[in-house]
């Protein structure tokens, strides 16, 4: 395109709130052919909230007084989500000492010198926690396409928590217009399958891959563009960045971290999906404008 058509198509991708950062990326826009979404924050809302708490023992308040003592040192959503119930049932967190997060897995502190885990079913069986006796509670969260967190004191399971976060109201038609434009639609999230598989069938996303670690998304990027995919990747965390830089265009979501925002070529200040169909639209007529 000319620089005076390419100026125009800038102007006018940031009327729909896409803000350009590098000069090529709205040409490479229109050849965009698969489009890789982050899932919180990204699909979702990004605020998660705890859903359902089920003990082993019956005692909820005592599960929460725990979980929270421990995810008050961490800043993850979920962690957010598991504080922000505590603090609305006038719960008082335990004093957990020795915190540690790990990187899609959970979170791991002491209490009374025994160590207590909060996290996924894949980390905490890995440390020899049976989890079938919850099997029911989690079945009922997944289906709801909540998260199920585990907690555990020593070896002894405690109880699970459902946390959820809302698909945001407009992703599902976002991606259907992705869809129109001959776009396929894929998810990359270090949630479980289960949970993955329910927000895919509610967005209609094409396909997903779960339990991907962070330093692992961008290798699915450059595993699609091997297969010869222009891909754009949607992201808003700090695990994000890597993947947003290997792409041929990244997205970040406006709301999210400034280190997405540094390593995406495009902002989506609105925080929609629709940035994405909308600034491929634009490169699109601006690259046949001059035809
Ligand atoms: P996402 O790609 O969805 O942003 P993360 O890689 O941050 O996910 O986390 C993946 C999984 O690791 C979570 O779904 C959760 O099971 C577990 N996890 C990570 N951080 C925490 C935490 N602070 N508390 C409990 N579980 C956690
Ligand atoms: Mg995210």
């Amino acid at each position: 395109a000319t620089p005076m058509s390419v100026m125009v198509g800038v102007g006018k991708a940031a009327e729909y709130g896409a803000l350009i950062r590098q000069g090529d990326a709205l040409q490479t826009a229109g050849k965009i052919d698969l489009v890789i979404l982050d899932k919180t924050g990204t699909i979702t809302e990004g605020h998660p909230a705890v859903t359902s708490v089920h003990a082993v023992s019956g005692d909820e308040a005592q599960l929460l007084a725990l979980a929270s003592g421990l995810e008050m040192h961490s800043e993850h959503p979920l962690a957010e989500a598991v504080v922000n119930k505590a603090k609305e049932q006038n719960i008082q967190p335990l004093n957990v000492t020795g915190f540690e997060a790990l990187n899609g897995k959970g979170v791991v502190g002491d209490f009374e010198g025994d160590a207590i885990r909060l996290g996924n079913r894949r980390w905490l069986e890995s440390e020899g926690i049976a989890l079938d006796g919850l099997a029911d509670a989690e079945k009922a969260i997944t289906e709801q396409a909540g998260t199920p967190l585990f907690l555990a004191r020593g070896t002894e399971l405690l109880g699970v928590m459902g946390v959820a976060d809302a698909i945001k109201a407009d992703s599902e038609a976002a991606i259907q217009r992705m869809h129109d434009a001959g776009i396929r639609v894929m998810m990359v999230t270090g949630d479980i399958d289960a949970t993955a598989k329910a927000i895919s069938a509610k967005t209609g996303i094409d396909e997903y891959r779960a339990e991907v670690l962070p330093e692992d998304k961008a290798d699915v990027v450059n595993e699609m563009r091997a297969k010869g995919y222009t891909v754009a990747m949607v992201g808003d965390g700090i695990n994000d960045a890597p993947a947003l830089a290997a792409s041929d265009v990244g997205f970040a979501i406006g709301t999210g971290t400034d280190v997405a925002i540094e390593s995406a070529a495009i902002t989506l200040m609105r925080g929609s999906l629709h940035g994405v169909p909308d600034a491929i639209e634009v490169s699109r007529a601006t690259v046949s404008n001059i035809h």
